[in-house]
């Protein structure tokens, strides 16, 4: 199984500032691992952090297996890490199954186009999200919730041990929402990694496994979500309104209370 280890790992938008900082944790293969908190609070810029985005400065360390992950080259990440940005651009004149099909680049060699088997790992990819109808439309003329699950089957079919994900539910309806998370489950279970950050916990079933609390650029808590979300004093603290978070049932969904109300 792969392991994500991070140590105090900052990062920021300038070489002597950080956006978020001090986060410390370790993150082992099959498992989902959700990343909350208010906005502003650095969840983007962590998974940016993590992949050497343009002009985002980092300290600390993230090893892959033991391998610094900033040490490796752009080509060498993307065949390990895949990552789905809050807001990706959408290309003009792609079709969605192209736009898929571009999660198949780091695996190929260069010049070469794409093998059946690359269009085969693009179809399931786009079947796995509910997104099969979609494969011959160009992505400028359709939602945006379908966009995000064009983008989503871009990363599954990179086929990595890591799948970072910035709001992959946000845009989506509730069914889909739904089968997102319970996709996200079921490749964890294969022995994936998934860090994803997300606003509506409610909306992930009983997906997580594990759970980062940032609030204003800062690691407040990691662990088991009963231990993170049943605090119902820290949320409130964080989210500057009264919070309760409660599970349908001991295994069961997260239901959130927003406002305090029960
Ligand atoms: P979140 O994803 O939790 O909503 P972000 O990680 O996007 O928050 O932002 C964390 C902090 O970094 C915020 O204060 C935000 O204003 C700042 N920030 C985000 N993007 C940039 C940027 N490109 N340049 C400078 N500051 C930024
Ligand atoms: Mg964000």
């Amino acid at each position: 199984m792969p392991e994500l280890i991070f140590q105090n790992f900052s990062a920021g938008y300038s070489a002597d500032t950080t956006a978020v900082s001090g986060v410390s944790m370790k993150i082992a293969g099959g498992s989902v691992t959700a990343v909350i908190g208010p906005n502003g609070s650095g969840k983007s810029t962590l998974l940016k952090g993590i992949m050497s985005f343009p002009g985002v400065y980092s300290s600390g360390s993230v090893t892959l297996d033991s391998l610094d992950i900033h040490s490796m080259n752009r080509n060498e990440r993307a065949v390990r890490i895949a990552y789905l940005p809050q807001s990706p651009p959408v290309p003009a004149g792609l079709t969605a199954i192209e736009t898929v099909l571009l999660g198949r680049f780091p695996h190929r060699s260069a010049w070469s186009g794409d093998s059946s088997g690359d269009v085969k790992i693009a179809l399931d990819a786009l079947e796995m999200v509910g997104a099969t109808h979609l494969a011959d439309k160009f992505t400028d003329e359709i939602s945006g919730g379908e966009n995000r699950l064009v983008n989503l089957a871009a990363v599954l079919s990179q086929r990595t041990e890591v799948i970072l994900l910035d709001e992959p539910g946000s845009s989506l309806d509730y069914g889909h929402a739904a089968q997102l998370w319970e996709l996200l489950s079921k490749l964890a279970e294969q022995g994936i990694i998934i860090l994803a950050t997300t606003h509506r916990i409610e909306m992930s079933g009983n997906a997580f496994d594990k759970v980062l609390l940032l609030s204003e650029g800062r690691s407040l808590a990691f662990g088991e979500p009963e231990n993170v979300f049943l605090s119902g004093d820290l949320l409130s603290s964080v989210y500057k309104t009264p919070m309760k978070v409660r599970r349908s049932s001991p295994e069961g969904s997260w239901i959130v209370f927003p406002g305090g109300a029960e």
